[in-house]
């Protein structure tokens, strides 16, 4: 479905402000198959939806985005396009911190060589299967910080919603109590 030049992608917002520290550029990629308890975005489970993005002018849209703090990748679940994900992190600004959204824990994430080698770009990641019956902070999964440039302290109060109303759609994003 996708080319080696090309990302799945469920939907991209240039600024959020409630998807990690400060004002951020959010890509949710398209396709997972973890069934996690509660998933917050089923929307985004099936492969065959979504729309192809080319990798370098996604690149070239985050770094023309003034005024970012980083970028936020969540899903659908990131992993299942490591390469894609890779690719694209090669080609984005240096400065942006980079926080990552996965459903695998990091026992299944190290049995690929490809993985580890991406958790080395990336600046803080929250690992493991979203259950909506834990409590916030993040709902059982395990924060990774791979770098100083995010601090627990700044995920952990993190607990609010955006929405978002487009000419078709409206979204709501963010973590979020959500009614169990
Ligand atoms: S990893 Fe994310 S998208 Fe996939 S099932 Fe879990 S919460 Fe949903």
């Amino acid at each position: 479905m996708t080319t080696p030049n090309t990302i799945r992608i469920h939907h991209i917002l240039r600024h959020s402000n409630v998807n990690g520290p400060g004002d951020r550029f959010v890509v949710w990629t398209q396709g997972c198959s973890l069934r996690c308890k509660g998933c917050f975005n089923p929307n985004t489970h099936d492969i065959m939806t979504g729309y192809n993005v080319d990798i370098n002018e996604l690149a070239n849209t985050i770094n023309c985005t003034v005024d970012i703090r980083g970028i936020t990748l969540t899903g659908g679940e990131p992993l299942m396009q490591v390469d894609a994900i890779s690719k694209l992190l090669s080609l984005i600004n240096k400065n942006l911190d980079i926080l990552l959204f996965s459903g695998y824990s990091f026992d299944e994430i190290r049995k690929d060589s490809r993985n580890l080698i991406l958790l080395k770009k990336i600046d803080a990641a929250l690992l493991g299967r979203y259950n909506n019956l834990l409590s916030h902070p993040f709902y059982g999964k395990k924060l990774v910080l791979s770098s100083n440039r995010i601090k627990k302290e700044e995920l952990k109060p993190w607990l609010n919603t955006e929405i978002i109303i487009g000419d078709n759609n409206v979204q709501v994003t963010g973590l979020y109590k959500q009614a169990i």
